[in-house]
């Protein structure tokens, strides 16, 4: 492909920052936007600004004028401790509808080329999950629609925006559903930090104290699916390139349960740690994704497995907790 013009929101976050530096490495012009300075690393963009999406129409709508690609990745998010808790749910909602009406409506004012916007699995109906072993969810299954976050019902929204400014002709669109996506430079601390890296936190500071206990929310019998970032990366720019303007899954279709995936990262640290099951949010019992429609229309599925993804992603984090001295 010949370089293009791009430029990504969200570009100081976990996969934002993989982008940027995935489409660097392709050739591309990178303009990054975060509020943030980059968390982990620095960001080799041609540009990066800092900038409230959440107001900044115009001086956005002027910064990213002509861009061939916009990759929507900012929002307030975070694991279930975010997400899932009553204390951040309004706050949640009114700046993810902020930040998505302004970067469409700006990249409408701007002329882009086309723009992918990053929703979530937290958009499927709550009534689907109930069942650790729950079938997996596919695309047309989001309606009618019951998610059980506040942020699900905002990603929901903005995918319906997405399809109003794409049918109305005035910007072109394509829409990731991501299911738990893990890898290094995510968030581990601070209560923002989703299951994987959570997990490999605690195993990385049991193994340096010596401790012998993980506390683990909920019974641990709940199922996820996880995508390593790289897989992710590949999906998204197949998504993007491809003609599929229709919201489509971007994820693993292997579930494990969360005791599993302690086991795992016990496996990949080395230790052996007795489960401790506290009280926690823990969101809906089983969730995977199906991957039938992405295969069909990107030929795309993932190719990292979760021992693999996981290896490289405790080691990060192990890194991170010995570099921290917390
Ligand atoms: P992240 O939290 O690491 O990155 C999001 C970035 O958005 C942060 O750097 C943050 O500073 C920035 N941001 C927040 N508010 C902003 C504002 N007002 N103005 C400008 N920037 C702002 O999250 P991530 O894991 O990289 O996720 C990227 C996208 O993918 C998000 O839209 C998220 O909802 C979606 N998503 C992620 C996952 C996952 O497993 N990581 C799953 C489903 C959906």
């Amino acid at each position: 492909m010949s370089q293009q013009l791009h430029a990504v929101t969200g570009a100081g976050g976990f996969i934002g920052a993989h982008l940027v530096t995935h489409l660097k490495a392709k050739g591309h012009k990178v303009i990054a936007i975060d509020i943030k300075a980059p968390q982990f690393s620095t960001i080799d963009a041609d540009l990066y600004k800092v900038m409230d999406l959440r107001t900044n129409v115009a001086a956005l709508a002027k910064l990213i004028e002509g861009v061939d690609r916009v990759w929507h990745l900012a929002a307030n998010m975070g694991g279930m401790g975010v997400i899932g808790n009553p204390d951040y749910d309004l706050d949640v909602m009114q700046d993810n509808l902020r930040i998505d009406m302004n970067v469409l409506e700006a990249s409408m004012m701007g002329k882009v080329g086309r723009l992918l916007f990053s929703s979530s699995a937290c958009v499927y109906p709550e009534s689907r999950q109930l069942m650790d072993r729950s079938e997996a969810l596919h695309e047309v299954e989001a309606y009618p629609a019951e998610p059980d976050t506040e942020y699900g019902w905002a990603k929901l929204t903005t995918e319906r925006l997405c399809a109003l400014y794409s049918t109305r002709g005035k910007l072109e669109t394509r829409v990731a559903r991501f299911h738990n996506i893990y890898g290094p430079l995510g968030t581990w601390q601070g209560g923002r930090e989703k299951a994987p890296a959570a997990i490999c936190r605690k195993m990385a500071e049991a193994r340096r104290d010596g401790e012998d206990v993980i506390d683990v929310w909920g019974d641990g019998e709940q199922r996820r699916s996880f995508c390593y970032i790289d897989d992710c990366l590949s999906g998204l720019e197949a998504l993007m390139e491809s003609s599929y303007a229709l919201p489509l899954n971007i994820g693993s279709d292997r579930s494990v349960s969360i005791n599993e995936l302690v086991r795992l990262v016990a496996a990949v640290a080395g230790v052996e740690v007795r489960l401790n099951h506290v009280v926690g949010p823990v969101g809906v019992r089983g969730r995977n994704s199906d991957n039938r429609k992405c295969l069909e229309v990107l030929e795309w599925s993932p190719q990292v497995t979760l021992e693999e993804g996981i290896a490289v992603t405790y080691d990060w984090i192990e890194g991170q907790v010995c570099a921290s001295g917390s």
